[in-house]
């Protein structure tokens, strides 16, 4: 993510934030909720309507380990190892229903997860900003069929798994929620939110991750997310909106008053969506690469985006020498907030001016390598995926700058960057020092080393530290100097 306003001007940001527009969603003749099933070819998902009543705080008899419970299917095993791991292969089922006149969210999924972590683990802890900014209530939660009783601490689901699933053993979890998206921008409610006509949803779908607090005192991104190979999302409102998805091809199928899509995407490590009443899509390619741009009146150019998009697209991926990576690349105008990245689908302030919105569309669709492709700790280490989507778009766009805050060091936390100075010290200073080191490398062997890391490790997780080490293994000139002044923590 970033702040388009400290890219150029500083000013931007406290005026977009600051105009929270409460307008409600278009037209409200729906009375009545959506039903929680979309398809009746799902109904082991689409039949659970979610309930108001709370999840038993009672673990219970049933989960009682032993015999029995291998009979049920489940490989969970008695014990207690008090571990958790992002070393899990899981698919995700989402169906999920908006009320948009009041902003309910009803969310059923289901996730089967594999242990790839080589030892036993005995809960998932997932990630969901709704539990921070929609109220969240989960209103049932299974394990292999046997209810558990999730904790919600911070932004993250502690999902106990009523026993130890062993290393290599598979296990299927069905957790459901309701929350209420925020009637505003303001904060990190933007991310979140039903306002001004548009409903955005930005980690929504309970996602393996690790537990991270989500406040900072920036806008920084508290997330660590794994790729997921396959994720089917069905998703229901009960009013006439345009939804604008990561996926190439999402069906769309009659429901009452309201509509209803399923889409399938693969190898992400989130889904994002945004929904209005009156987006415009427009249409475009790029070596068989759709490009969707999604306006509203009044808001942004949508020739203005497409030709960004394009050029994003094209110079990035020959900067790279490698292909754009997701199978779509979504563009869609957003009320306010900051520019944020979601694999396939990128989000777009509507108050941008055009230089920003040139350097904005650059930067989130260099997110589609740099976290999109791999990850990383973006809480923790956020130069991997900042710092490197900063230096592909300025480069491209011809624009790196000198930052306008002190010199610091980059290979800290979220947490201990000011406001101010996050955006100019991680994403501005970060990008020069990559820069400086392109210098030293010559071109060739700076790209081509990038390239490598992001085939080494894609789909996967990496970090601040294996970027810059496959850089120092790519040239013989001496790093050490730049890596021991600007990351003494990891290089001493
Ligand atoms: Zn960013």
């Amino acid at each position: 993510m970033l702040s388009v306003a400290l890219a150029v001007l500083t000013a931007w940001a406290a005026a977009c934030a600051a105009a929270p527009d409460m307008a409600t969603n278009g037209p409200t003749a729906a009375t009545t909720g959506p039903s929680a099933s979309l398809s009746p070819a799902t109904p082991d998902v689409g039949s659970r309507e979610p309930s108001a009543a709370p999840v038993s705080g009672d673990p219970g008899p049933a989960l009682t380990p032993a015999p029995t419970l291998v009979d049920t299917g489940t490989a969970i095993v008695a014990g207690s190892v008090e571990r958790s791991s992002l070393e899990l292969s899981a698919t995700y089922r989402v169906d999920a229903a908006i009320t948009v006149r009041t902003g309910v969210l009803d969310v059923a999924t289901e996730i089967v997860a594999t242990n790839d972590s080589g030892e036993a683990i005995d809960r998932l802890e997932l990630n969901t900003i709704a539990a921070r900014l929609g109220g969240i209530a989960v209103t049932s939660a299974t394990v292999d069929g046997v209810d558990v009783h999730v904790t919600v601490a911070d932004q993250t689901l502690r999902v106990p798994l009523g026993g130890i699933l062993p290393a290599g053993a598979s296990t299927t979890v069905r957790i459901e929620y309701r929350a209420t998206l925020a009637p505003d921008l303001a904060g990190s409610d933007w991310m979140f939110s039903r306002a001004g006509g548009t409903i955005a949803l930005y980690r929504w779908i309970p996602w393996i991750s690790q537990a991270l607090p989500f406040d900072r005192p920036n806008h920084g991104d508290p997330f660590v997310t794994p790729s997921s190979p396959r994720v089917e999302v069905e998703l229901l409102v009960d009013e006439p909106l345009v939804l604008a998805a990561p996926a190439a091809s999402v069906a769309e199928v009659p429901a009452g008053p309201g509509r209803a899509w399923s889409f399938t995407v693969t190898d992400v490590r989130d889904v994002s969506v945004v929904l209005a009443p009156d987006f415009r899509v427009t249409e475009g390619e790029l070596d068989g690469l759709p490009i969707r741009v999604y306006t509203r009146p009044g808001g942004l150019s949508a020739a203005r985006v497409m030709s960004q998009a394009v050029h994003a697209v094209a110079g990035e991926s020959a900067q790279l020498g490698m292909a754009y990576p997701a199978g779509v690349l979504s563009v869609v105008q957003t009320q306010g907030g900051y520019g944020l990245e979601s694999p396939g689908l990128i989000w777009i302030p509507r108050d941008v001016d055009a230089l920003n919105l040139a350097y904005l569309v650059h930067h989130e669709t260099a997110h589609q390598w740099f976290y999109g492709l791999v990850g990383n700790d973006q809480q923790g280490q956020p130069f991997a995926d900042e710092a490197a989507a900063d230096l592909l778009a300025r480069t491209v766009l011809g624009t790196l700058r000198d930052s306008r805050c002190p010199v610091d060091v980059l290979d800290k936390a979220i947490t201990a960057y000011s406001e101010r100075c996050y955006y100019e010290v991680i994403y501005v200073q970060g990008g020069q020092v990559l820069d400086q080191i392109r210098r030293l490398m010559g071109n060739e062997r700076f790209w081509g080393a990038l390239a490598v890391y992001l085939q080494a490790n894609r789909h996967g997780l990496a970090g601040t530290t294996t970027l810059l080490d496959v850089l120092r293994g790519a040239t013989s000139a001496d790093l050490g100097p730049i890596l021991r002044a600007r990351f003494p923590h990891l290089y001493h």
